[in-house]
C-alpha cells in the first residue's frame, strides 16, 4: 500500500485522480469484507468530506482528505468494521476542523454516524497536556467513550496509526511527545481490544521515533540473521507439513520473527544482547477446519502430531482455547526442542481465531444489536473502567496510574473455594482476589487460605491457586492495605472507603468541637480557629475536625484551659517559638495525671533515624511480612497508624509503594546490634545430587553453632537437587558465613539468601 502510494506520486498525477485512487482502494476493501454492501452511504460520507476539508494540506503537503480515507482503510481492514464506522472514520475530522457541526452531520448521515463523529471529536485533542491533571482529563473522556460505543476508541485507534505512519512530516518535538503518549496509552488499549497487528506496530513506530539508532541496528541484525532463520525454519517446519499433510489438513505454516520492539524490550529486561535472543521467531500453524464445531479437537491432534516429532518443554504450553485471554485471544502454545538444538514455540490456531487474534474481537462485538451471549471479559473490564472512572482520583497521576495497572496487566486464572474460575492480572494478591469478589469482601477480609495453606493477604497469587477469603464483620480497610493491592479495582474500592470514613470522621469531629465550644461558652471564630491550629500545629480546619472525629485529639479539660486561658497571647507566642525550632510541639501538651492511657505509642521523631534495638527480648520496631529483613539489610521504617515502626528491605516492592503513597511516614532507620533476637532467613542451594551431598550440608548448618534450622526441604531429579533452608539467625553476617560454607561443598553450584 505504502509502496502504491510513492509510485503514483511519483509519476505526478493530480491531487484528484490520487484522491480518486485511495478511496477506490478503501470501496475495494470495503467489498472484500463480510459487511453487507452499503456502498452509497460510504460515497456520500467520502463527497462530504472531501467538499468539507477541500484545499487543506498536511504537513506533509497532501491533501487533507487522504488521511480519514487512510483511517476508514484501517478501521474496514485492520479492524473489521462495518459501513457506519467507515462512515464515521470519514467525517472524523469534519466537526474539528470545518464549520460544520454535530448536528449538521445528524441531519444528513443519522444518529449512529454522528454520535461517533461527535465522540472523537470530543477527544481530538492529545493525551498528554501540558499538565498532568488535563492530561488525565482526555484520558477519562477517552475512556468514558468505551461504555457508549466501542467503535469510538476504535476509530480513535486507525487515526492514531495513520498519525504515527506519516509522523516523520511533523516537528521532532511533536514526534517524541506523540510517541511516547503512543507507547503509553494507544499500545495497550490496542492490545487489551485485541488488536495484534495495530499494537505491534504502533510500538514499532513509537520505538522507531524515539530511538532511532537502536531501532537501525536491530533491524540490521533481524535482516542479516534471515537467511540462518529460513534454513532452521525449514528444517522444522518440513517433517510438520508432510505429516499434516498425509492427514488431510488444510493448513498454513509460516515462521513470525519478534517485532524490533520487543526485541528491544526482551533485551533491556533480560539485560542480554542481540545474539542471545533464542525465540527471534514462532512458527505458526493456521488450519481452516472441515467443520468450525471441531475447531478444539483439530488443534489438539495438531498438537499431538508435533510432540510425535519434537520433544515437548513441559512447562511451555498454554491452552489458550479452553481459556482465551481477556482481549479474545484464542490459540495453543507449545514449545518444543527443535532438530537444531533450540527451543522453538510453535502456535496452532484456526483461522477464525488467526482473524481474532490479528484484528481483535472488538469488530464481532455487541453493537450487532444485542446478541445476549455471556459477559464478556472485554466487557467485565469496560465495565471495571466504569466503575473507576466513577469514584474519581482527586490526584491525576495516581488515576493514571490506576488505569493502566489495568492496561497492562496479563492474566491469570484462580479458583473459588467451590471451583469457580475467576480472571486476575498477574501479579494479583489474595486481597485483590477478595475485592473481585465483593467489595465486602474485599472490606472485611483479614487473611486468605490458598490451596488450604493460611497466608497473609498481600500473597500473591499464582494460575491455578485455590483461594478462599476469611472474613471478619469487625474489620475495616486500612490504609496500609493499599500496599497490598495490585489491581485497579481494589484499590479503587480501598479509596474510596477511606475517603468516605475520612468525610465521616471530620463531621463527626465538627460536631463534637460545636458541642464543646457552646457547653464552655466559646465562639468559634478565626482567632479561636488560629489558636486551636497553632497549638496542634495543623493547617486546615479539616485536620483538626479530622483529629478531633478520630479522638486523637479531645475536647477536654486541657482544651478548655487552653482556650480559656487568659495569658494565651504569651502562652501562642511561647508555642509558635517551639514550633519554629523544633517542628513538633504535640508534646508541650499539658499533662493531665488523670488522663486515659492510650493504645498509642508516642509520637516518633520522623527527622531523626531510627534505631531498632531490643532491650531484654524486647523490639522497639516489627518486621514486616512481605520482605522480612534482618539485621544487617538496608532498611527503611514505615510509621503505621498506632505509631509503631514496621521495618522494610529498602528494596521491598511494598515499600516502594508505601513510598509513594505515604511519604511522610517513612522514616530513615538503622540496626543496633543484635544479640539476643534471632530472626528467620531462608536460603536456596542448588547443585548436582551424588553420594553424601546432602549429608554435608546438614552436617555444615549443624556444625554452625549459632544457627537453628527452622525448616528445610530438599527435592531431588534429574540429578539436579533444589533446596531451601530456613534458619534462625542474628544477622546477615551469619547468613553469608554459612552461604558461604555451603559453596564450598563440592557440587553445590549456588546458596543464595531469598525472599520467601
Ligand atoms: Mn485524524
Amino acid at each position: 500500500m505504502k509502496n502504491n502510494m510513492n509510485e503514483i506520486l511519483t509519476t505526478n498525477i493530480s491531487d484528484d485522480q490520487l484522491i480518486e485512487s485511495e478511496f477506490n482502494a478503501l470501496l475495494e476493501d470495503y467489498m472484500n469484507s463480510n459487511h453487507r454492501k452499503k456502498v452509497d452511504i460510504i460515497k456520500k460520507a467520502f463527497n462530504f468530506a472531501r467538499e468539507a476539508h477541500k484545499g487543506i494540506k498536511r504537513r506533509s503537503g497532501e491533501p487533507y482528505i487522504l488521511h480519514p480515507i487512510a483511517v476508514a482503510r484501517i478501521a474496514c481492514r485492520d479492524v473489521g468494521l462495518g459501513s457506519t464506522s467507515i462512515c464515521a472514520a470519514l467525517l472524523h475530522d469534519v466537526v474539528e476542523d470545518t464549520d460544520y457541526t454535530e448536528e449538521d452531520i445528524k441531519a444528513i448521515f443519522g444518529e449512529k454516524i454522528a454520535q461517533i463523529v461527535g465522540g472523537l471529536t470530543k477527544i481530538s485533542g492529545g493525551i498528554f497536556g501540558d499538565k498532568a491533571s488535563a492530561q488525565a482529563e482526555n484520558f477519562k473522556k477517552l475512556l468514558l467513550t468505551m461504555p457508549e460505543d466501542i467503535r469510538v476508541i476504535l476509530i480513535k485507534i486507525a487515526d492514531r496509526l495513520h498519525n504515527m505512519r506519516t509522523l516523520g512530516s511533523m516537528l521532532p518535538s511533536k514526534q517524541y511527545k506523540i510517541a511516547g503518549e503512543t507507547l503509553y496509552i494507544y499500545a495497550p488499549l490496542a492490545h487489551r481490544l485485541g488488536l495484534f497487528a495495530i499494537k505491534t506496530e504502533l510500538e514499532d513506530l513509537s520505538f522507531k521515533y524515539e530511538h532511532p539508532d537502536t531501532y537501525e541496528e536491530i533491524s540490521r541484525k533481524v535482516a542479516a540473521s534471515e537467511e540462518d532463520r529460513i534454513k532452521l525454519f525449514k528444517h522444522f517446519a518440513t517433517p510438520i507439513s508432510e505429516k499434516l499433510k498425509a492427514l488431510g489438513v488444510d493448513f498454513e505454516i509460516k515462521a513470525r520473527v519478534k517485532s524490533i520492539y520487543s526485541i528491544w524490550n526482551k533485551m533491556q529486561v533480560k539485560n542480554i544482547p542481540f545474539e542471545e535472543i533464542y525465540d527471534l521467531f514462532a512458527v505458526r500453524i493456521i488450519f481452516r477446519p472441515h467443520d468450525y464445531a471441531n475447531e478444539k479437537a483439530d488443534c489438539w491432534k495438531i498438537y499431538s502430531l508435533i510432540t510425535d516429532i519434537y520433544k515437548l518443554h513441559p512447562e511451555r504450553i498454554r491452552d489458550w482455547i479452553s481459556r482465551p485471554k481477556a482481549n479474545g485471544y484464542r490459540a495453543l502454545h507449545l514449545t518444543v526442542m527443535g532438530p537444531d538444538g533450540n527451543w522453538i514455540e510453535v502456535q496452532i490456531r484456526s483461522e477464525k481465531m488467526d482473524d481474532v487474534a490479528e484484528r481483535g474481537f472488538a469488530a464481532h462485538w455487541k453493537y450487532k444489536n444485542g446478541e445476549a451471549d455471556e459477559e464478556s471479559e472485554l466487557d467485565k473490564w469496560i465495565k471495571t473502567i466504569q466503575e473507576i472512572l466513577e469514584n474519581p482520583e482527586p490526584n491525576a497521576l495516581d488515576f493514571l496510574d490506576t488505569i493502566k495497572l489495568n492496561l497492562f496487566a496479563s492474566e491469570i486464572f484462580v479458583f473459588t473455594p467451590k471451583g469457580d474460575l475467576r480472571t486476575l492480572p498477574n501479579g494479583a494478591t489474595a486481597l485483590d482476589f477478595a475485592f473481585d469478589l465483593h467489595t465486602n469482601i474485599g472490606s472485611q477480609a483479614i487473611a486468605a487460605k490458598v490451596n488450604h495453606k493460611l497466608v497473609p493477604l498481600s500473597h500473591q497469587l499464582q494460575s491455578g491457586d485455590q483461594v478462599e477469603i476469611l472474613t471478619s464483620k469487625n474489620n475495616t480497610p486500612s490504609p496500609d492495605r493499599l500496599a497490598y493491592v495490585n489491581t485497579a479495582k481494589a484499590k479503587t474500592k480501598i479509596i474510596a472507603y477511606l475517603r468516605k470514613e475520612k468525610r465521616s470522621k471530620i463531621s463527626r469531629g465538627e460536631k463534637n468541637l460545636k458541642i464543646f465550644l457552646d457547653k464552655n461558652e466559646l465562639i468559634f471564630d478565626t482567632t479561636l480557629l488560629n489558636k486551636l491550629l497553632n497549638h496542634y500545629c495543623l493547617k486546615k480546619k479539616e485536620d483538626l475536625f479530622l483529629k478531633i472525629g478520630r479522638d486523637e485529639i479531645e475536647t477536654d479539660e486541657t482544651m478548655r484551659k487552653l482556650l480559656k486561658d487568659k495569658g494565651d497571647n504569651l502562652l501562642l507566642k511561647y508555642f509558635k517559638m517551639a514550633v519554629g525550632r523544633k517542628g513538633d510541639n504535640l508534646n508541650l501538651q499539658v499533662q493531665e495525671p488523670d488522663k486515659k492511657p492510650t493504645e498509642k505509642n508516642p509520637a516518633i521523631d520522623r527527622k531523626a533515624t531510627y534505631i531498632l534495638r531490643d532491650q531484654a527480648g524486647v523490639k522497639n520496631y516489627s518486621i514486616a511480612a512481605c520482605c522480612k529483613p534482618i539485621p544487617g539489610d538496608d532498611v527503611l521504617g514505615y510509621i503505621n497508624e498506632n505509631e509503631n515502626v514496621i521495618v522494610h528491605k529498602r528494596s521491598c516492592q511494598v515499600a516502594t509503594k508505601l513510598k509513594s503513597s505515604f511519604g511522610p511516614r517513612i522514616i530513615s532507620a538503622k540496626w543496633a546490634d543484635h544479640n539476643e533476637i534471632s530472626f528467620s532467613a531462608t536460603i536456596e542451594i542448588k547443585g548436582i545430587d551424588g553420594v553424601g551431598v546432602l549429608n554435608k550440608i546438614t552436617g555444615i548448618i549443624s556444625e554452625n553453632m549459632a544457627v537453628n534450622i527452622k525448616n528445610i526441604t530438599i527435592n531431588v531429579s534429574d540429578g539436579i537437587f533444589d533446596g531451601k533452608i530456613t534458619i534462625m539467625v542474628h544477622d546477615v553476617q551469619e547468613v553469608e558465613k554459612l552461604c558461604y560454607s555451603l559453596k564450598h561443598i563440592p557440587n553445590v553450584k549456588s546458596a543464595n539468601r531469598i525472599n520467601e
